[in-house]
């Protein structure tokens, strides 16, 4: 597959799929459990919970969720709280609130059937262009494009394209090529081929183009560029910083005093310990629901990383008497670590729990934005720091 640089044959989209699917039929993943049996619901389910989100993360969430949800029905039947519930530490919880408002949209307008046409998928809620063509390649075997984070990748390699795939003209771009390049027959093994190249060969930091099947026709490789293509954003504007104190309150040594977000908004419908903007606020709350004698501590911080942002947690610890009976009211509850009601918890607050009642760790990153933005492989799974022995 080496040959010498400098000297590359014009990329051709038709020869891409013709690369590209002897590869896959020797290399490729042909076991992923949503390939199994690919019906539109199932493949729905594991486009949206790839989105930023790495195969293996997503494998036992997916068997889980389907085990529950096996089908549109069930999952539109459930309550928010418990589809939160299962998708608790996958992060981007929009995905979630999407995927059972979909649900319960098609259970009502399309008789529990994943709309046939492409326009009435992309209509539904966290549908966007790219998750409907997989729909459309993977489960009906339709010759429809994707473009996810792994093909936009691909495809900027290989046809040296310029530009950052965020802005409108570059997208445009790629979108023009992914179609020219999505065969008609073997449309869904083409799909998860290409998904796959950019995956485990055409990777972000360290592609390994000389085991890459499109080595002889990459433009970028001829051009030493494999690299640093896609372009980046063109400037890297500073990384905003927020900073938010959380109040554990702790009764019975197993209890964990917990809030209901509002819908939309970060970890929006999740629970999560009462949350304070400045100590003043804290310490006049602590005050009011539990006396002048209510002492919190404040503990070790942690930081989360969004999308957009870096979230400064500033947990706060408070061992609540008798008195801690009458805050339950007014969308709060009791969180029972011993046996944990199915609600859905972030997963940094999921480890400040733990911190606070048996000392584990904590910090991620996720979106802030709620959109379906179909990039994968791109999330950090935590950097290890650990709720209650890190100090920031
Ligand atoms: S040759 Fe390298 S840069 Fe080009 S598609 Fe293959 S892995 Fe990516």
């Amino acid at each position: 597959m080496r040959r010498s640089r400098g000297r590359p044959e014009p990329a051709d989209p038709r020869q891409l799929a013709r690369r590209l699917l002897p590869w896959f039929d020797r290399h490729g993943r042909h076991d992923l459990p949503w390939q199994r049996e690919p019906t539109p619901y199932r493949v729905w389910v594991s486009e949206v919970m790839l989105q930023q989100t790495r195969v293996e993360t997503v494998i036992p969430y997916f068997e889980r969720f389907l085990r529950r949800f096996p089908d549109v029905a069930a999952l539109a039947a459930a309550s928010e709280d418990e589809v939160l519930h299962l998708w608790s530490g996958l992060g981007y919880y929009s995905r979630a609130r999407h995927l059972h408002a979909a649900a319960r949209r098609i259970v009502a307008a399309h008789g529990g059937e994943l709309p046939a046409d492409f326009a009435g998928l992309t209509a539904l809620p966290g549908i966007g262009r790219s998750t409907a063509g997989a729909i459309a390649a993977l489960a009906r075997g339709e010759r429809r494009p994707i473009l996810d984070g792994n093909v936009k990748r691909v495809l900027a390699r290989y046809f040296l394209v310029r530009g950052w795939p965020g802005d409108s003209a570059t997208a445009a771009q790629l979108w023009q090529l992914a179609e020219a390049c999505t065969p008609a027959r073997r449309t869904g093994a083409y799909t998860q081929a290409i998904m796959d190249l950019g995956a485990t060969v055409c990777t972000r930091a360290r592609p390994a183009c000389e085991r890459c099947p499109l080595e002889a026709g990459c433009a970028a490789r001829a051009a030493g560029l494999a690299a640093t293509l896609p372009e980046r954003r063109p400037v890297a504007r500073p990384r905003p910083e927020r900073r938010r104190l959380m109040l554990l309150v702790v009764r019975n040594g197993a209890e964990i005093l917990l809030e209901r977000r509002p819908g939309s908004g970060i970890w929006g419908g999740l629970w999560t310990p009462p949350e304070f903007a400045e100590e003043a606020g804290l310490q006049a709350w602590c005050r009011a629901q539990f006396g002048p004698r209510a002492r919190p501590a404040r503990l070790p911080g942690l930081r989360h990383s969004f999308t957009h942002f870096d979230l400064e947690i500033e947990p706060w610890q408070l061992r609540a008497g008798r008195a801690a009976a009458r805050v339950e009211e007014g969308g709060r509850v009791w969180y029972n670590s011993r046996a944990p009601s199915s609600i859905g918890l972030p997963a940094p607050v999921s480890r400040l729990i733990e911190g606070c009642l048996h000392g584990v760790e904590g910090s991620g990153q996720e979106s802030s934005d709620g959109k379906d933005d179909p990039v994968r492989g791109a999330r950090s799974r935590g950097r290890g720091a650990r709720a209650g022995a890190v100090a920031r």
